[in-house]
């Protein structure tokens, strides 16, 4: 690849909007503001070009996942990078405080080394009642002191603990981990709007998989689905994968927070990027049947085996929500949520080249990564 490229007549979004017949320069590992003379120039007419996308919630992909080891792990993240997931937080589901607390080793080693974008524990602090495809046998209560183990273990790259706030120590765990720079998910909650508020309050600023997992919204009892899409200060995760969340749910979240507080996430298991079969989240059974992940054990949803590239072509062509919203959802609120927004999450001079080409199906032709191609370009 020569050293400077330039991708020409493509429909760019940047986060002012979309500019048709655009450009974007790509200078080593850095989008460009202006080409040298000697550089290759790619024609992309025809195409959409998007930043690479941010997924802040991921377990899984390929056959492998995040619980797994190190060759497993960078087995789900290229899985993901192929169809466009350029920064991946990787998240574990609930096991053993000591299993956690080892895998959080191996995975702040990868993140070190630029693979991921750091670690979410989803669990092992959630209600019994909504557990959904956790073990209800190592859930407990929201300890700060283990709270405090799991920030620790992931030896500054622990970004987010989804906790249900309601449980005893729960505000006080919020408090801790917004104290140290990690990011409070409220999830997997059985909270009641009063309990919700109190937790943003205290420091939660995410909505993990908003609707899934928690009561819901009820007109005498509106729950944490209210209190979360109510306040500026949460971002609201939302699975759109078509069956986790029915379409007028989708749009009644995205209305009511603006584009500005969603992100699209995958909550992708191993199945992600393979097909139906058999496989393990964390140490739970988990069947894929036409794509719909469920426990063996009672048919729980157990994640999704959604990448990002069909979340974005859903929202566009199903929802019909507007693609500089879309891609809002899936690049740059993620980032800004990881507080990463000056190196991703939009196609900006200074940034990282991190970005996707789509068709006028938006289906992926090409995925560039820090400057080098993933995939593609694949060109008529
Ligand atoms: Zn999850």
């Amino acid at each position: 690849m020569a050293p400077s490229t330039v991708l020409a007549g493509a429909r760019v979004v940047l986060p002012t909007g979309i500019v048709t017949d655009g450009r974007v320069i790509v200078e080593g590992t850095r989008i460009a503001t202006a080409s040298p003379a000697d550089a290759e120039v790619i024609d992309v007419r025809g195409h959409w070009l998007v930043p690479g996308f941010v997924d802040v919630h991921n377990h899984g992909g390929g056959g492998a996942s995040f619980s797994g080891t190190a060759d497993e792990i960078l087995t789900a993240v290229r899985t993901h990078r192929l169809h466009g997931t350029t920064t991946l937080v990787a998240s574990t589901v609930t096991d053993d405080m000591d299993f956690l607390v080892k895998q959080a080793g191996l995975l702040s080693e990868l993140a070190e080394q630029g693979d991921l974008a750091g670690i979410h524990f989803e669990g092992p602090f959630i209600s019994p009642c909504r557990k959904g495809a956790h073990s209800e046998e190592l859930l407990r209560d929201p300890d700060p002191e283990e709270v405090r183990r799991l920030i620790d273990a992931g030896r500054g790259r622990t970004r987010m603990v989804t906790l249900a706030a309601e449980l005893p120590g729960g505000i006080d765990s919020v408090r801790l981990l917004t104290e140290h720079g990690v990011i409070a998910a409220v999830g997997h909650t059985d909270a009641t709007y009063e309990q919700t508020v109190q937790a943003i309050d205290a420091g939660a600023t995410v909505a993990t998989h908003l609707f899934n997992a928690m009561p819901p919204l009820g007109h005498r009892s509106p729950g944490p689905v209210a209190a979360l899409l109510a306040d500026e200060r949460v971002t609201v995760e939302l699975i759109n994968d078509g069956t986790h969340l029915h379409p007028a749910a989708l749009e009644l979240a995205f209305r009511h927070a603006g584009a500005g507080r969603v992100a699209f996430i995958t909550d992708a298991m191993d199945a992600a990027g393979i097909g139906d079969g058999r496989y393990m989240l964390g140490p739970l059974e988990v069947e894929v049947s036409d794509g719909v992940a469920r426990l063996v054990q009672g048919g729980s949803i157990a994640g999704s085996t959604l990448t990002l590239d069909r979340a974005f072509k859903r929202a566009v062509t199903v929802d019909r929500l507007p693609v500089p919203d879309v891609v809002a959802a899936l690049s740059a609120n993620p980032a800004r949520l990881l507080g990463l927004a000056d190196r991703v999450g939009s196609l900006e001079p200074g940034k990282d080249a991190d970005l996707v080409l789509l068709d006028e199906d938006f289906d992926v032709k090409g995925v560039m990564r820090r400057g080098a191609w993933v995939v593609g370009p694949q060109l008529p």
